[in-house]
Parts: structure tokens; C-alpha cells; sequence
């Protein structure tokens, strides 16, 4: 069913009674040619690709709840192209473009809006850094403005510029970034890749891998056996557990990163702003909420909640950028797990396992990058080629010594 203006008049006249359900609820089949682990925005985005322009649809997306209930829910919704590294920046100003025509795309309001992001500088050896920074994401066709103090002081004049802790030198602006809603997107994804025959099959757990003389057929799941001519595996916060079941022991951490919503205050930020100091983004939502976060807790952990001291980090990076905000009251804040990569870029790649791949480490910047891992994955899995974008992306560039190390912070997760 196609949305359009003329298909809310033609339903609100006829007491809504035309709408479909979104998707499917199929059983699943016993043989698919791929089957994707993970029903998050990754394995959504990926199918929708495969199905649309690979042209591959006997597909199943496998999601051990209900989609959306990994991070593609849980995120802060933040999405920008603002990378330094030649591995890194191509795939995501790639990952943008595809925003920027996603609505079309998928014939489904992902509630884009391109408000901007500012990374503000607090030192002279920072706003050289981020010079470096727009000229790499200007020679990738991306935008970026390099803003003086004054400019920073008429686009957010709220921000404490006159006795900051840590005083404001600039900062680096990206126009095209944004913000999207996050669940939007998976279901958009999802609604896409069933219209093209994909079987988005809920309540399925991956609890095991069919391996024989080392190729992959097939897996084991909670609704029974199924084979496979490849399997897919982007499961998030949960990769290292999962393809632990395949023998694979990879060179990731599972921490908690939380995300915190204010109550509606009327419209105050303009965009998405960074403080460059401390560690804190703050967007706000359509309804009026301000949607911020900080560091990941700093521990290992599985649980989707966090814990106070980081509420209370944030809480200070706030009130020393924005004292103002002092007197908002917190509404609610939640957790999701983050699959921490050890030089904080991604992985997607083939497995020394015939038929197995798996795309995963994605840190706390997995949202914006969506579309451009769907792209890449379906291309790898359609064509046992790396997508032109995503050629550094290889699991074994850990031991190769060839890491991506995009903030230079060294292979520490609690650094990324
Ligand atoms: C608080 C927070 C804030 C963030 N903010 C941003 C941001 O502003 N910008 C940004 O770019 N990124 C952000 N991120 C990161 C981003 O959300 C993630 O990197 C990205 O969503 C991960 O990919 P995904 O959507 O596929 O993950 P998920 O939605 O987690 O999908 C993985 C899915 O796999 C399923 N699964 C796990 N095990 C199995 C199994 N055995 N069988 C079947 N299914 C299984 C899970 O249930 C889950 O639905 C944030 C994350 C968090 C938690």
C-alpha cells in the first residue's frame, strides 16, 4: 500500500478502515537464500537493500523480540557525516546521502530534519583539530563550516560564553546533519523490505549456527531449524554472544550507554550541539523534549539500564555549558548495549566461515550510519564483494595492525 496525501483524505473519509498492517507476521519457511540476524536498523536496512536493488528476496530477518527493541529504539537519533579518517568519512557521507533521499526511498516519513550539528571547540589545539576535520569531510563532498566565536555566539547565544569553566574558542559545523526518529526508521525499513517479500519473522532467537567441514547452512532458532545459502549476523550489543555460538571470539566489548529526555520546554536548541570539553550532545524533539547523553558507563554489561554516576556527569557537562537548563526536570532516561569495537569503527566482513558474515561494532554511532551498513551488508552478502565505501571494514584488521582509529583515542572502548 502506497502512502500518500490523497490515501489519508481517501481513509479519513472512510473512517480509516483502509490502512494494512505495516508488515507481515509470517511463520518462517525452512529454506531462505539469506537469513539476517537481528531485526534491528541494520538488519532492516540491509534486507530492505537486498530485496530493492540487489533484487534478492527469498529473505528472512530473524529478531529475537519485537523490532525496535534494540538500539535502533534506544538511540539519541543523531545523524551527521562529520568524520576525519579516509576509512571512515567516504562511508559516511555515503550513509547521508541515503538520509537525504530515505523518505522517497521507502515511501515512509522518517521524520528527517537536517538542523545541523555543532562540535563546539574550547581550545586552540581543538579547533585545529577540527580544521583538519572539515577539510577531510570537504574532500569527501561532504559540508562543513569552520565558525569563529561570534559566529557560534549568533547561532547559540544561550551558551555560557562569558564565565565557562572551559571557554568557548569555536566550533565545527555540519548544515546537513540531524536528526531522524529513530523507531520511524525501523519500521520504515521494515514495511520496504516485506513489501519485496522479505519475511520479517519476530520472537525468533538465533541460538545456535549449522556448521559443517566449515561452512555455514543454516541456523538454530527458537521456532525451529532453518538453512541458509548465507547467513548475516548484526545483532549490536549482542555480537559477541552470538558469534560466540559460531566459535568466534571477537575483538569487541558490550557496554551500556545511556540516553536522557528532559520535560517539553519550549523551542531553545536550534540543533544538535557538542560540548568539546566534557562529553555531552544535546538535541531537541519535535515535542519539545531535550534529548541528550554522555560516556558509556564504563563497565561491561548485557542489562539495558544504567547507573548515577553517569546521570550526574551529564548532568554537570549540562550546567556548565548551559546553566540556564539548570531548573529542567529530567523525564525519563533508559540504556541499550553498545557493541564496542576496539578502534571505535565498524565491522563488516566476511568470517573465515564459509557462508557466515558479520557486520557489528558499531560503537554509540551505529544510527546515522543505517542506510550505508544495509547498503554495504546487502552488497557484501549479494555479491561477496566489499561495497566501494566500506573496503577497511575487515575483522582482522585487529591483528593486521591496519585499525581505523578515528578519534586517535587508542584501542580503548571507554575512549570512543
Ligand atoms: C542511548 C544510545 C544513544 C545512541 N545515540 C546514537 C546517536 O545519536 N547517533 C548514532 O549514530 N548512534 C547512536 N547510538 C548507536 C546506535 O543506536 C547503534 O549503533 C545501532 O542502532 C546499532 O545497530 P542496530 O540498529 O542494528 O541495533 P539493534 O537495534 O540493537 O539491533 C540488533 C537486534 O538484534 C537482535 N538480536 C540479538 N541477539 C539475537 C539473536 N540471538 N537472535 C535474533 N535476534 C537477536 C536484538 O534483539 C536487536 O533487535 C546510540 C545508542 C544508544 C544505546
Amino acid at each position: 500500500m502506497r502512502y500518500s496525501a490523497l490515501s489519508i483524505i481517501k481513509n479519513g473519509l472512510t473512517g480509516n478502515k483502509g490502512w494494512k498492517p505495516v508488515w507481515r507476521e509470517p511463520d518462517p519457511k525452512q529454506h531462505y537464500d539469506i537469513v539476517i540476524v537481528g531485526g534491528g536498523g541494520h538488519g532492516l536496512a540491509t534486507a530492505h537493500y537486498l530485496s530493492k536493488k540487489y533484487g534478492v528476496t527469498n529473505v528472512a530477518v530473524l529478531e529475537k523480540g519485537w523490532l525496535g527493541s534494540g538500539n535502533i529504539g534506544r538511540n539519541t537519533t543523531i545523524v551527521r557525516s562529520n568524520y576525519l579518517l579516509d576509512g571512515n568519512q567516504p562511508f559516511y557521507e555515503h550513509s547521508m546521502k541515503l538520509w537525504e533521499g530515505l523518505e522517497t526511498d521507502l515511501n515512509y516519513n522518517v521524520m528527517m530534519s537536517q538542523r545541523g550539528i555543532l562540535n563546539l571547540a574550547h581550545s586552540d589545539a581543538q579547533r585545529d583539530a577540527f580544521a583538519r576535520r572539515g577539510n577531510a569531510m570537504l574532500m569527501s563532498g561532504a559540508d562543513a563550516e569552520l565558525l569563529d566565536i561570534d559566529a557560534v555566539r549568533d547561532m547559540v547565544p544561550f551558551l555560557n560564553f562569558d564565565n565557562a569553566r572551559f571557554p568557548i574558542k569555536g566550533g565545527l559545523l555540519q548544515r546537513r546533519a540531524g536528526t531522524a526518529r529513530h523507531d520511524a526508521v525501523a519500521w520504515g525499513y521494515a514495511r520496504s523490505a516485506d513489501s519485496h517479500g522479505v519475511d520479517i519473522i519476530q520472537n525468533c532467537e538465533v541460538t545456535g549456527f549449522t556448521i559443517h567441514d566449515g561452512k555455514c547452512t543454516g541456523v538454530q532458532t527458537t521456532r525451529g531449524t532453518i538453512s541458509a545459502n548465507k547467513v548475516g549476523v548484526c545483532v549490536a550489543g549482542s555480537s559477541s554472544m552470538v558469534m560466540a555460538k559460531a566459535g568466534m571470539r571477537l575483538p569487541i566489548e558490550s557496554h551500556v550507554l545511556q540516553a536522557f529526555v528532559s520535560e517539553g520546554l519550549k523551542p531553545t536548541i536550534p540543533g544538535v550541539v557538542t560540548f568539546g570539553a566534557g562529553h555531552l550532545y544535546i538535541s531537541q524533539s519535535d515535542k519539545g523534549g531535550l534529548v541528550f547523553g554522555g560516556d558509556i558507563d564504563g563497565y561491561n554489561s548485557y542489562a539495558q539500564r544504567g547507573n548515577l554516576p553517569v546521570i550526574e556527569h551529564v548532568a554537570e557537562d549540562m550546567m556548565a555549558l548551559m546553566p540556564f537548563l539548570g531548573r529542567a526536570r529530567l523525564l525519563r532516561m533508559w540504556g541499550g548495549v553498545m557493541d564496542m569495537s576496539m578502534d571505535g569503527s565498524p565491522i563488516i566482513d566476511k568470517t573465515h566461515i564459509d557462508g557466515l558474515y558479520f557486520n557489528g561494532g558499531w560503537c554509540y554511532g551505529g544510527f546515522k550510519a543505517t542506510p550505508a551498513s544495509g547498503d554495504a551488508y546487502a552488497h557484501l552478502l549479494a555479491t561477496d564483494r566489499p561495497h566501494e565505501t566500506a573496503t577497511q571494514y575487515h575483522l582482522d584488521r585487529f591483528a593486521r595492525g591496519a585499525m581505523i582509529d578515528e578519534k586517535g583515542a587508542g584501542a580503548q572502548p571507554n575512549l570512543h
